[in-house]
């Protein structure tokens, strides 16, 4: 069984001509000779690579839509309405103090150095893609005021227009990094962090040492691979000079 349908995907902006398709490879069951459709198979013909980024680049986030047999709607939590439990010391249990606004969903993580949280949530890790540069204004200062943990994904150092490197070729100024991080910080109340996910050019760039140096961050997350998004790790740039100057 297919848990998803291959050859036809709105991020790719391709559909099948027919209504019956090989559950296996996506092909329309009667595949035309002449068929101007829209399938991937038939526009790679033509776009090649081009179709594998999802469309319009820039301007959506996409997500895989694997159909899972499983998801957390077949799961019942079968709750309780008796006792309250976690009460502050001194406050009587009732129904006018045991109250949802009342629950506390602080946490926190690390061994030696703790980070607190207002909520055990850390973002998805937004870098060098360009409907995050766009959004990261947002993004940012609403993780820091819900005092959650905010991940700047790879890559954003290198490329940043405006990066300077030192003769060695490691970061001397990168001011998209620097935006990135002070808006976070600027509205962090002391909860969560930003951190950085780095990739192998990111270590070569010494983007760890930038970081620390300049920014005090006390996290980086090491990353070694890639295949959690349709097409992570890829960037699509508008012209060729944009291209050279990476
Ligand atoms: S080329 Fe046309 S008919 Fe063949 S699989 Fe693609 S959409 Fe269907």
């Amino acid at each position: 069984m297919n848990l998803r349908r291959p050859n036809a995907n709105e991020a790719t902006g391709s559909v099948n001509r027919s209504r019956s398709v090989v559950p296996m490879s996506g092909l329309c069951t009667a595949c035309h000779d002449g068929c101007t459709g829209g399938c991937e198979i038939f526009l790679a013909t033509m776009r090649g690579r081009e179709l594998l980024y999802p469309q319009n680049f820039g301007e959506i986030t996409a997500g895989a839509d694997k159909d899972y047999p499983v998801d957390y709607s077949h799961l019942n939590i079968q709750g309780y309405a008796v006792g309250a439990e976690g009460l502050p010391e001194g406050v009587e249990p009732g129904p006018d103090t045991a109250l949802f606004p009342r629950v506390s969903t602080e946490t926190e993580y690390g061994w030696d150095k703790k980070v607190k949280m207002k909520m055990p949530i850390f973002t998805g890790a937004l870098g060098s893609t360009e409907i995050a540069r766009r959004n990261w204004e947002h993004f940012s200062v609403g993780a820091a005021i819900s005092g959650v943990t905010l991940v700047c994904g790879e890559n954003v150092c290198g490329i940043d227009p405006a990066l300077e490197l030192t003769s060695g070729g490691k970061v001397a100024k990168s001011p998209e990094m620097d935006r990135r991080i002070e808006t976070y910080n600027r509205y962090h109340t002391g909860f969560g962090e930003i951190l950085v996910q780095m990739n192998v050019e990111d270590t070569r760039l010494g983007v760890a040492e930038y970081v620390l140096d300049k920014h005090g961050l006390q996290t980086i997350e090491l990353k070694w691979g890639q295949g959690a998004k349709c097409i992570g790790g890829e960037i699509k740039v508008k012209t060729l000079d944009r291209a050279l100057e990476l």
